[in-house]
């Protein structure tokens, strides 16, 4: 019922796809829902996170203004909100949403706009990460990036993000963002060990990530599996996503089971609801189905999303109160206990 891991460019709605091209001015390849969802979806014939990230450049081009970044974020609040979630971590990246003239910080603002409105008319609780990216000509935007996040810390944006190609831009590059994010105090949350090795999720570490996005290859080394477990690392695991951009090549080398058995922070998220085609409680009924998970473990998957949100005690509580209550009918479930 806790979403850490959901990419507001990769969760568009289909059919909002044409009144956010409204709003941007932009004239979209197709006119009907299901042409313009073959091209959002990602295909069955994916090879690789290259690949997969292709299918971010249609979503994009409609979130250049100010109106469709608020619109986006209150849109995905009301469809979480109606799947059963009570709380969502958004993410984005700033730097991509300037094309048209806005700044970074005129991006966040809007979209903390639609987070406001959304919280409030929703009830859902909700946070926005805002991603650097990987890549090596844009690191004046990627500081750019720490200096937003710094900025709206705790009053919509809850963490700082490293996205984009790992296998092409390994993690150590960015070093210095996330030192200058440390020493400002602004929470890190890295992905890695998607696209490259348990180095990269090693390196993730240093640079003081408290959550690892997905961080899969950690299974090949495991003195950090246990460094994971000892540190209470979040792992922000996404199931569909993950076969999708080959990070395994089959369900039976996927490591989730292991690593809940070795009672790693392991979490269930949907990365991107629409390039993904998925929902959180699709992603819940997979893992169940594939892994014969008992409903001790899909429930601690819960509680563990619970532990590892950025959110006070006191909310921490409730949420924790809200999945013992309805987690199991939420999941359809109750007749499996
Ligand atoms: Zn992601």
């Amino acid at each position: 019922m806790i979403d850490l891991h959901l990419h507001l460019d990769g969760s568009i709605d289909p059919a909002d796809m044409f009144r956010m091209a409204q709003m941007s001015g932009v004239r979209l390849p197709a006119e009907r829902e299901e042409e313009i969802k073959e091209k959002l979806v990602v295909s069955p014939g994916c090879r690789n996170l290259g690949e997969y990230l292709e299918k971010f450049d249609l979503p994009l081009q409609v979130l250049q203004t100010g109106e469709s970044m608020e619109f986006a974020v209150y849109r995905l609040l009301e469809r979480l909100h109606a799947q059963g979630l009570c709380r969502a971590e958004i993410r984005f990246a700033p730097q991509l949403h300037t094309e048209k003239g806005l700044t970074q910080k005129e991006a966040v603002q809007a979209a903390i706009q639609g987070l406001v409105r959304g919280t409030e008319d929703f009830g859902i609780s909700a946070g926005l990460i805002l991603c650097c990216m990987r890549g090596a000509q844009n690191q004046a935007q990627n500081l750019e990036t720490v200096a937003v996040a710094e900025s709206f810390l705790g009053q919509g944006v809850c963490a700082l993000d490293l996205a984009g190609n790992e296998a092409a831009w390994p993690t150590g590059d960015f070093a210095d963002l996330f030192l200058q994010a440390g020493q400002r105090g602004i929470p890190a949350v890295i992905h890695a060990g998607e696209a490259a090795g348990p180095e990269s999720v090693r390196k993730a570490l240093e640079l003081g990530a408290v959550r690892i996005g997905h961080g899969i290859h950690a299974a090949q080394d495991q003195e950090l599996v246990g460094i994971l477990k000892d540190k209470k690392i979040c792992l922000e695991m996404c199931y569909s996503s993950n076969l999708q951009t080959r990070t395994v090549d089959s369900p039976e080398e996927y490591p989730l089971k292991a690593f809940l058995e070795r009672e790693l922070s392991v979490t269930v998220n949907t990365d991107n609801m629409t390039v993904s085609d998925t929902n959180l409680k699709k992603e819940y009924l997979l893992l169940q189905g594939q892994y014969a998970l008992s409903p001790l473990q899909l429930k601690q998957l819960a509680f563990n999303a619970a532990d590892a949100a950025f959110v006070t005690k006191e909310e921490r509580v409730t949420l924790k109160k809200q999945i013992e209550r309805k987690f199991f009918s939420w999941l359809d479930c109750s007749d499996a206990l």
